[in-house]
């Protein structure tokens, strides 16, 4: 009677995944419990509503918290196997005669409480058996965790070098345009530049493009790995206490170590080529242009975290922001509607900076909300060790070389466009399509600096 009540008792605390013990249950909407890894890879690449692998209800959610009650009561029924197990007269301490109870933790053995006194474990930590096993079990989970969440984090990263790729292709595209654009409007120079230019462009486009496919290929493999492992590891979860206690070290190293390097993708940068002339074709409308005080401008910080956030990867959509510093911003005495204009700003200290035109409606409204409606500018952006150039109305990245210190802006108020340029390398960063402004502009330039 009695071993068949425990018999039933313990087909309720199996996993109908795994068809092992429980390990971290979760009880999902429908009432029905899992191990949390079973859960995980099964509904891994299923979009929301899931279903319960059992009765197939579906459920608007993938997570779950752990059933404590379940979760205590599959513990119970480990550990008195594994009392089972080590009372047997066959497991007892072959010199003493004695159930083993103990764990050495340093010598991973267990032992019985005689065994454990002696002078062989002086200074080693002991514990009761299930005390350890539990510890361990928990070790365990905790691996399993981290693991998922780097299996995660690279699926997020694939996601992510798909959609850069297209970006990047478009840009190509976009900044082909541009280019031939901008040679056609100055007819003296010879047609072989410009060909000699895209096609220089177009190598160094392909060779990205190569990159990107290598890159994409090393994360789906090191996926694959982090994969295993985690199966390893939902394996490992499922022996017996007397197993689990002995086999961890190995498992731990392994997985630890697997997690160490995450492919992060690719910043992809062209190089900044020369366009001969150009300066000076754009110096010959040099402006002497007169700007406010520099002062502090509250707003700019908000504006370029919401640039940063668009520009990096999902992983770093939640680092801290730039704290350590403040901005400063100055606009012209003078706004401009119509003539041809061209000055020069040099950011060579800064962090973060910004340059272009903005209308008077957006430098009114500029601390009350977040927007760059009005604002064509070109940024600046730092995150870590990497620099994103991107302009605003419409929000393009810029996969170019960001210009070491001078910035030349060109302003066209009859063709409504604004160019910018890398003066050092005599290379156009963008322009801005014809039309793009009929209304009053202010020239506008802004930069961070760190607070000593
Ligand atoms: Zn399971
Ligand atoms: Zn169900
Ligand atoms: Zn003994
Ligand atoms: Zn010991």
């Amino acid at each position: 009677m009695e071993s068949g009540l425990s018999q039933a008792f313990q087909e309720e605390l199996n996993c109908f995944i795994c068809m092992s013990y429980l390990t971290d249950p979760v009880t999902i909407s429908c009432g029905h419990s899992f191990c949390r890894a079973c859960l995980r890879l099964s509904w891994e690449d299923s979009q929301l509503p899931v279903q319960c692998p059992m009765c197939r209800e579906p459920s608007q959610q993938k997570n779950f918290r752990t059933n404590i009650v379940l979760k205590k009561l599959v513990s119970i029924a480990r550990q008195a196997s594994l009392m089972k197990y080590l009372s047997s007269e066959e497991h007892q301490c072959v010199t003493h005669k004695e159930t083993k109870r103990i764990f050495c933790m340093e010598t991973r053995i267990y032992l019985c409480q005689l065994c454990s006194d002696s002078h062989m474990h002086r200074g080693h930590r002991h514990c009761p058996i299930e005390a350890a096993a539990e510890g361990e079990m928990e070790r365990l989970l905790q691996q399993m965790t981290s693991l998922w969440e780097k299996i995660q984090e690279i699926q997020e990263n694939v996601e992510a070098e798909s959609i850069f790729k297209i970006l990047f292709i478009d840009y190509l595209l976009m900044r082909e345009d541009m280019i031939r654009m901008e040679y056609r409007k100055w007819r003296a120079v010879l047609r072989e530049e410009e060909e000699e230019h895209i096609e220089h462009m177009k190598i160094e486009g392909i060779h990205v493009l190569e990159k990107f496919r290598e890159s994409e290929a090393m994360m789906i493999q090191k996926s694959k790995q982090l994969r295993e492992m985690f199966q390893e590891l939902r394996a490992m979860s499922q022996e017996p206490y007397v197993v689990l206690l002995q086999g961890l070290d190995d498992i731990f190293r392994r997985s630890k170590s697997m997690q160490l390097s995450i492919p992060q993708g690719l910043e992809p940068e062209l190089a900044a080529l020369p366009m001969i002339g150009l300066t000076e074709r754009f110096k010959s409308f040099k402006a002497r242009l007169f700007f406010e005080n520099l002062f502090m401008f509250l707003c700019m910080k908000d504006l370029f975290n919401v640039l940063r956030r668009a520009s990096f990867r999902p992983q770093h959509q939640d680092t801290p922001e730039e704290t350590c510093g403040c901005y400063l911003a100055s606009w012209g005495l003078q706004s401009f509607i119509s003539g041809k204009y061209y000055w020069e700003l040099n950011f060579k200290a800064s962090w973060d900076w910004v340059a272009g035109v903005c209308t008077d409606s957006w430098l009114k409204t500029r601390n009350k909300a977040v927007d760059t409606k009005g604002a064509f500018l070109l940024f600046c952006v730092k995150e870590g060790n990497h620099y994103s150039l991107l302009t605003t109305n419409p929000t393009i990245r810029h996969y170019i070389e960001k210009p070491l210190d001078r910035v030349g802006v060109f302003l066209d108020c009859e063709a409504g466009c604004l160019s910018f340029l890398n003066i050092a390398k005599s290379s156009l960063i963008y322009k801005y399509p014809n039309g793009t402004f009929s209304h009053r502009v202010w020239p506008f330039f802004s930069f961070g600096q760190i607070i000593p």
